[in-house]
């Protein structure tokens, strides 16, 4: 399973993971609600009891109704029973209102012989997840009727009024859940964009330095052909076309093995060897070139056997790109130092010279590919920011590590540690 695949199924575990925990989250709200919508009820219940209790306006009329006796009023019974069914509507909303409860109701007043007495105008009754509140009337009206009176409160859909109770908390957190996914989405979406980007740019960076190789080769031939045949005083200038072409042959050489190191995995040719006399070897060659190019150039190779499991040559071309960039960012007296030594089970190699030296804040970044400092007159020197970046790979697929210690305008030692073999 590729990264991508990962990534998404982590993020849609995780999303799936908050919606269930919210969704768990909202369901102990609903409980608590309704814990707290009991309560309130049961302080109604008993304020309802106790204003039901005594004869008074209300009660009088109820009763009036209920016994169907209305001569005391000069209306009919119809009226009567549509007042008190009106009053007591008003005040059983006063009473749930006085407790903090506002939402639609319907109540009943009937006898325990299920006689009903009276309704209120809406009723619920007969509707599904209706909620009851059955009240045993004590006091002035069972009295009148000499019967157990109830009156029962119905609600209805009483999860949508506990739902709107608990919205000012899942409203806000759907919104931050939705805007989290959102995010989320656009990073990983501009992430994988610029992946893409960096792959089409590399390949075609890839392709062009292939498309070059034949050519750059030509005119490698050409010109040694011509050095050979041509007259001495254009010599010199063969010569410049000769360096210069060498110089394009390395750098596409550096590009194509960087993509191969990139890309493929078996390109490493690992072996169990002696690396010192490639060590020596190459020491030798950059002696011989340092005198030619007044350098000062000293080495310190101390060990009998360097054993490694490596490629020898890809090594060989990481430490002689240390040494090549030693000797390209220090202007005048150049000093470079070369060791080799054994520490701690491992071999350790160190490029020194004093030059114009790192500071800190670039010391991390100038081993990723095409980076270079870029402040003041540095860069006279010319280059494409993948030497650094080619030696860290190379040493990192030996598991090893490179370092550098430096300071700004005194020199720079790279250290480069690898484990023997042995
Ligand atoms: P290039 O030399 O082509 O620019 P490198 O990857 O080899 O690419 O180096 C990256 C950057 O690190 C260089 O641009 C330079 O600023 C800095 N650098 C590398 N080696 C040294 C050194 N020995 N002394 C000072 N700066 C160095």
């Amino acid at each position: 399973m590729n990264g991508k695949k990962v990534f998404i199924i982590v993020f849609i575990i995780s999303i799936t993971g908050l919606l269930v925990v919210q969704y768990q989250y909202l369901l102990i709200g609903l409980n608590l609600a309704k814990v707290q919508f009991n309560q309130k009820i049961g302080l109604t219940v008993y304020d309802l009891k106790r204003g039901l209790e005594t004869q008074n306006e209300l009660t009088f009329l109820i009763g009036s109704a209920i016994t169907k006796d209305h001569s005391y009023f000069a209306l009919d019974l119809d009226s009567v029973k549509g007042a008190s069914s009106y009053f007591l509507n008003d005040f059983i909303s006063d009473k749930l209102l006085q407790h903090g409860i506002k939402t639609d109701f319907s109540y009943s007043l009937y006898a325990r012989d299920s006689t009903n007495y009276l309704n209120s105008t809406q009723s619920y009754l007969g509707e599904e997840t209706l909620l009851k509140y059955p009240i045993i009337l004590e006091g002035y009206l069972p009295q009148l009727l000499n019967k157990n009176l109830i009156l029962e409160l119905q609600f209805k859909n009483l999860n949508k009024y506990f739902l709107f109770k608990l919205n000012g908390v899942t409203i806000p957190s759907l919104i931050f859940l939705i805007a989290i996914v959102f995010v989320i989405i656009w990073v990983l979406k501009s992430f994988y964009g610029q992946k893409r980007f960096i792959t089409i740019t590399n390949d075609f960076i890839n392709n062009l330095t292939h498309e070059l190789k034949t050519p750059v080769f030509s005119i490698g031939i050409a010109s040694k052909i011509l050095q050979e045949k041509t007259k001495e005083e254009n010599k010199e200038l063969v010569r410049l076309i000769r360096t210069q072409v060498d110089r394009l042959k390395n750098q596409i050489e550096k590009v194509l093995e960087l993509a191969s190191l990139e890309g493929k995995k078996g390109f490493l040719k690992k072996k169990v060897l002696d690396f010192k006399p490639t060590i020596l070897n190459l020491v030798n060659d950059f002696e011989q070139l340092s005198k030619i190019e007044k350098i000062h150039f000293s080495s310190d190779v101390r060990g009998d056997h360097f054993t490694l499991n490596c490629d020898a040559y890809l090594l060989e071309s990481a430490i002689n790109s240390l040494l090549e960039n030693a000797k390209k960012y220090t202007k005048e007296n150049v000093e470079i130092k070369f060791l080799a030594y054994i520490e701690h089970n491992k071999l350790m190699i160190v490029v020194k010279d004093n030059g114009i030296g790192i500071s800190e804040k670039y010391q991390k970044k100038i081993f990723e590919k095409y980076y270079r400092v870029s402040n003041g007159d540095l860069h006279d020197v010319k280059g494409y920011g993948l030497g650094l970046n080619y030696v860290q790979r190379i040493v990192n697929l030996h598991k090893g590590k490179i370092i550098v210690k430096s300071t700004l305008g005194k020199g720079a030692d790279f250290i480069i540690s690898l484990p023997l073999a042995i």
